[in-house]
Order: structure tokens, then sequence, then C-alpha cells
């Protein structure tokens, strides 16, 4: 096996239209787990079946190592490509039962006897699903049939496994379930995992690396922790966690991690300056004795604490937990304690 590259890969689907993927550049490393994160539209799903060999780029390159898969004059057959693409819907034959339809790509394949006995055996293993083996699609849950159909993806030992928001279909309970089994099949099967997700949540708890694509661009690769800690610019920063975008005057802030001496300086600099963007988290935000006024706009009880959303003077609005009751309407103080310059 060998990491697999994008160079400068781009898809246009009309002429002189725009792309729907622009110049994308990504490794994903052996057995490494890439989460594809973006809003409907983005280009997610082209770029996974241009990986797959569904489409072809108009520009740039996919390489599996030293092996070109596709450019834009030439391209390898998806059969030839020793991957496995796991889609929304199952597609499970309903007729056959759950081993049959995980040894049905041996099937095509011409192995056969033990070997097909054994590898079924195996695939079913790895989503603890061995009980199930004769049981038909109809009489298993949601999440039982979306583990069939990884199975039937493993039974082939693909080099590469492509899932297109295998989840979406799914309850929020069943969801949180699945992407422990999705982790836990990585892990055993070792193979490279690229997952296609408009959901931020899933990218971050499941992946090695999240990918950030907007309108067909690629804004930012890097782990989980990074991506959270370190965006970059605001549509990243807006995407992955629950933070809040403010104005900021730009004029004393030197670096991008800004800590509580430095937010305190800027604000008394406040007067016809530039602004820059800095991005608060509410665990950031402390509701203390004295600090700027601002105003609950709305409050949502989680259990453990109170969800808030504050205005800060005219314009601004920022996001903060308390653990005392407050109410629409109270006036609070606030402190900011750390924000990162996007
Ligand atoms: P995502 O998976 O992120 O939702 P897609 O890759 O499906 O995004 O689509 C990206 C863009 O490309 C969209 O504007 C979509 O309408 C367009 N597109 C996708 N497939 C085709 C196609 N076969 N023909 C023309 N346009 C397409
Ligand atoms: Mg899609």
């Amino acid at each position: 096996m060998a990491k697999l590259i994008l160079n400068r890969l781009s898809k246009a689907f009309e002429a002189g239209g725009r792309p729907a993927v622009n110049d994308v550049s990504l490794e994903v490393r052996d057995g490494g787990f890439l989460a594809l994160l973006g809003p409907s539209g983005c280009g997610k799903t082209t770029v996974l079946r241009m990986i797959a060999g569904f489409e072809q780029p108009t520009d740039g390159s996919i390489l599996l190592g030293d092996r070109v898969l596709a450019d834009a004059s030439d391209m390898v057959a998806p059969e030839h490509r020793n991957m496995a693409m796991v889609f929304q819907s199952y597609a499970l034959w309903p007729h056959m039962s759950v081993a049959d339809n995980v040894g049905y790509p041996l099937k095509v394949r011409g192995i056969s006897g033990q070997k097909r006995e054994q590898k079924i055996r195996e695939a079913l293993n790895a989503v603890r699903l061995e009980a199930y083996a004769d049981r038909r699609p109809a009489d298993l849950s949601g999440g039982q049939r979306q583990r069939v159909a990884l199975a039937r993806c493993l039974v082939t030992e693909p080099d590469v496994v492509l899932l297109d928001e295998p989840l979406a279909n799914l309850d929020r309970h069943l969801r949180q379930e699945m992407e422990e089994t999705f982790r836990e099949f990585h892990a055993r099967s070792g193979a490279t995992m690229i997952y296609v997700t408009h959901d931020q949540a899933e990218a971050m708890a499941l992946a090695t690396d999240v990918a950030v694509m907007s309108e067909g661009r690629l804004l930012q690769v890097a782990s989980p922790q990074e991506i959270y800690a370190r965006p970059e610019g605001r549509l990243v920063g807006g995407l992955v966690g629950q933070g809040a975008i403010l104005k900021w005057p730009a004029a004393l802030l030197e670096n991008r991690l800004l800590d509580w001496d430095m937010l305190q300086q800027s604000l008394s600099h406040t007067d016809g300056q530039d602004c820059a963007d800095i991005l608060v988290r509410p665990q950031d935000v402390e509701i203390a004795g004295e600090g700027m006024a601002a105003t609950v706009t709305s409050v949502l009880f989680e259990g453990e604490r109170y969800a808030l959303k504050l205005a800060l003077g005219d314009e601004q609005n920022l996001r903060a937990f308390s653990r005392q009751p407050v109410q629409v309407g109270d006036r609070v103080s606030i402190v900011i304690r750390s924000a990162w310059r996007l």
C-alpha cells in the first residue's frame, strides 16, 4: 500500500464553467483516516468519485504511491484501483443472506469455497456481525445494515475505503454508535479511509485528519485538534466548533493566539481603527464581576450548563456558558480569556 496523492486536482462539468473541484492538493498517508468536511455542494462527492474512478479530472492528477491513477488524459478503471466505496444508501441485495451479500464481491472475482467462507467470516467479525450471517437485510436494524455494507467493502481487502456520508440516513443515537464502529473498523482493517461529511462534529470525532472544503477549494488540512485551535480564516473558523467571530481592532493583535492581556489593550484603542476577525470559543468567555457589558439574547439549557448567546454592543454577538440560571434580557459583565485571530 502507499499514500494517496491528489495533485492540483480539478473537475469542471461544463467546459469554461465554474469548477466543482478547484485545484485541490492533498496527501493521505497509508492507513490514514481523512475526513473531507464542507457544506453541501462544495465538491466533496466529486473528489471522492474521482478517487474511485467514476469521474475523470479535467486537470491535475491522482496517484497511489508512484502509480498514476488518473489525470486529464488517462485513467485506471475503477475495478483496477483496489478501492471500495460505501454510499449513503447501503444497497444490499434483499433476497440474499447477510453472508451472501458480504461474499458477493468475492463471487464476482471468482473466489469460492473455503477461502470465500473464511473471508466472509473475517469481514463479519470486523463489524461484529458474526451471529447474523444467515439473516436477511430486512431483519436487521439500520445500523446493522450499514455494518453489512462495511463488511462487504472490507471483504475485498481494499487499499482505500471511500465513504460518502454513510451515516446521513441514521438517527442521532445510531450515528454515535456507528462512529465507534467506523473507528474500530479503521483500526482493525488498517485501510486508508476517506470519509465525506458535512457534519463537523462527526469529522472531528472520527478522523485523524480533517480537510475542509468550500466552493470546490481546499481551505485547510490538519488534525481535528489543530483545526479547532488554529482554524485558517473565517470559513473554517465558522464551520468548526461553536465559536463566535468578532471584529476587533487589528493594531494590537500581534500574535494569532490572543490572551486576556492583549484583548484588554485592544479594547482601550477601539476608535477609528482597522479591524480584524477574531474567533472566541464559549469556554473562553467568563461571566465576571468586571468586564464588558453584554446582554443575554438566548438561553439554552443543556443539563450541565446554560448555553448563552450574548449581544456585545450593537452588532457583535458572542457565545458563552453559565452554570447559574440566566434569563433572556439580563445584563451581564464578561471577560474574554483568550481568542484566535483568523
Ligand atoms: P457535495 O458532495 O459536497 O455536496 P458535489 O461534489 O456533489 O458536492 O457537487 C459539487 C458541485 O458540482 C455542485 O454544484 C453540483 O451541482 C455539481 N455537480 C456534481 N455532479 C455533477 C454532474 N454529474 N454534472 C454537473 N454538475 C455536477
Ligand atoms: Mg455529496
